[in-house]
This record gives structure tokens, sequence and C-alpha cells, in this order.
């Protein structure tokens, strides 16, 4: 049965009377989620289980198992599978994950390859889209922008932090952003009915995202990156306030914990400025273009 169908990160079955599945499958192709011509073929294959298990850490779910569906490039392709499986065979077995199958099929294109992971709901319940309140702070793990440096392929999915985090804390919401910030928090937003302020001042700008700013011809600034940017791949949750505090006090994760802002009664994306000044925030991220 179906407890949680498209729209949020994973979806989450209910299999006889006790025991949910949470699953997810992302696709990734050769020219646009990487390119083979410039990076060691590993960096893909744990790329395309890492997604995947971005999205079970945004559901605060423990992976269990994955399969994967190959179409290998008919060139090289067999080198190609194989050097896809070891670059993902280290991360699966970090997170305890089974590569439980999958298929191989060849064709006369780039390589596209595709991850389902199952996983199971950690704690009462899973960490949904739809659960944020007014008032509830906008907590973020890590920092934002400029992935496409290296980030976007060498992350490190937040699995045990949602773990954690679901743990220790009240959390009312949560997805991963994969998208970008600005973007994906406004997609929060409106799966809860509510509104989200930024405080602009306290997004965490990556490294990244100012090297990239820096560059001649650039044209955009290391906040619009850390707003516009796609593939963080951090958490972004909804959490009381006097949970957040706590979180922010404690800092338990080996990642940093920030508060960007809050999310209000009235909707829509909202930005304040350091002298108070709340104006509309435009979402910008990544979209699949599509005709
Ligand atoms: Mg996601």
């Amino acid at each position: 049965m179906l407890r949680l169908g498209p729209g949020d990160d994973a979806a989450i079955l209910r299999l006889g009377q006790r025991s949910e599945a949470v699953v997810t499958v992302d696709l990734l192709t050769d020219g646009v989620d990487f390119r083979l011509s410039e990076i060691d073929p590993r960096r893909a294959g744990r790329k395309a289980l890492a997604v995947s298990l971005s999205d079970i850490a945004a559901m605060a779910a423990r992976p269990t198992a994955a399969v994967v569906a190959v179409a290998l490039p008919e060139q090289n392709g067999r080198e190609l599978g194989e050097q896809l499986f070891l670059g993902m065979l280290p991360l699966a077995e970090q997170f305890g994950v089974a590569i439980a199958g999958g298929d191989t099929n060849s064709w006369a294109a780039p390589l596209v390859i595709s991850v389902t992971v199952i996983g199971e709901v950690a704690g009462e319940e899973p960490l949904c889209r739809s659960g944020a309140r007014p008032g509830d702070k906008i907590v973020v793990t890590g920092d934002f922008g400029g992935s496409i440096l290296g980030k976007h392929l060498d992350f490190t999915p937040r699995v045990d932090e949602s773990l954690l985090l679901s743990q220790r804390y009240r959390l009312h919401g949560g997805m991963d952003v994969s998208d970008g910030l600005s973007l994906d928090l406004s997609r929060m937003a409106t799966a809860s009915g509510v509104g989200a302020c930024v405080e602009l001042d306290a997004v965490p700008v990556s490294r990244a995202a100012r090297e990239l700013a820096a560059r001649a011809n650039d044209g955009s600034s290391a906040l619009e990156h850390a707003l516009g940017d796609g593939e963080d791949f951090e958490l972004l949750m909804a959490v009381p306030p006097d949970d957040a505090q706590r979180m922010i006090a404690e800092q338990p994760l080996d990642v940093s914990l920030t508060i960007v802002g809050e999310f209000v009664d009235e909707q829509g994306l909202w930005q304040l400025d350091s002298q108070g000044n709340r104006q509309t925030l435009a979402p910008r991220g990544y979209e699949h273009r599509l005709d």
C-alpha cells in the first residue's frame, strides 16, 4: 500500500502490518549530470548512488539496498561498467547498502545510469516536505553554491546526519537540497502551505561559490550562487525554535548547522536583508529542460 506518493524525496510503501519501505530512484546521464570525458568514471558511479542516498537521508530513513540499471555506450562499455561499479562500492559499504542487483544494457549513445535505493523509516515518522509550520526555523547543514567545482561529484550524502538529528531533536519537515537552496526551500514551503523568509546574511556561502563569483564574466555574486546553484545535497529542515536553538548550540555533527531564516504564515518566498527590509525572493535553481 502506498503511504506517501509522488512529491516528496522518496515514496513510502506499507508492506504487511508493520514494515514500511522507503523507495527512491534517480537517473543520471553523461553530459548532463557529469562529463565522462573529463572525470574518472568511478566518480560518476559514486555520484549515481550518492544522489539516491541523499533522497533517503531527506526522509530521515536508513538505506538498506540498491538496484542499478545502466545503458552503457557500446564503445568500451564493459570497462566503463566495471569502473562505475567500483566507484559505487566504497560508498555502499560506508552506509551498509547492499547492491542487490540491476540490469545492464548497451546502446550507441552516451551512458545513462539509474540507481534505486530502498530503505526503512528509522524513527516513528518519516521526514516529509509538508511538515513545516509558521515559526519553525529553517535549518541547513553545510554550505551552499559552486558545487560544479567538485562537490557535485564527491559530496557525502547526509544519511548519518539526518538519522542523528531526527533521533535527538523534533523536526517538523525536511528535504535534501538538490536543485538550489531558494528553489527547494520554496518547494518545501509550498508543500507545507506556508511561506519562508531567508535572512540573507545568515546563508552559509561556500568557498566554491566565492571562487566562482570572483571569476571574470561570472555575473553572479557568491550569495546568488549559494541561493541558486544546484547539487549541494545538504539537508533543509523545519525545526521548532527551541530545538533549533539547542541544535545550533550543541552542533552535534561534523558538518555545521545554521539557521537561515524561518517559516512564516504568509505564503511565498521572502528575503530579509541586514537593514531588516523584507522583500520577495525569486526562487532560482536547476530545472530540467522540457519542451
Ligand atoms: Mg531530493
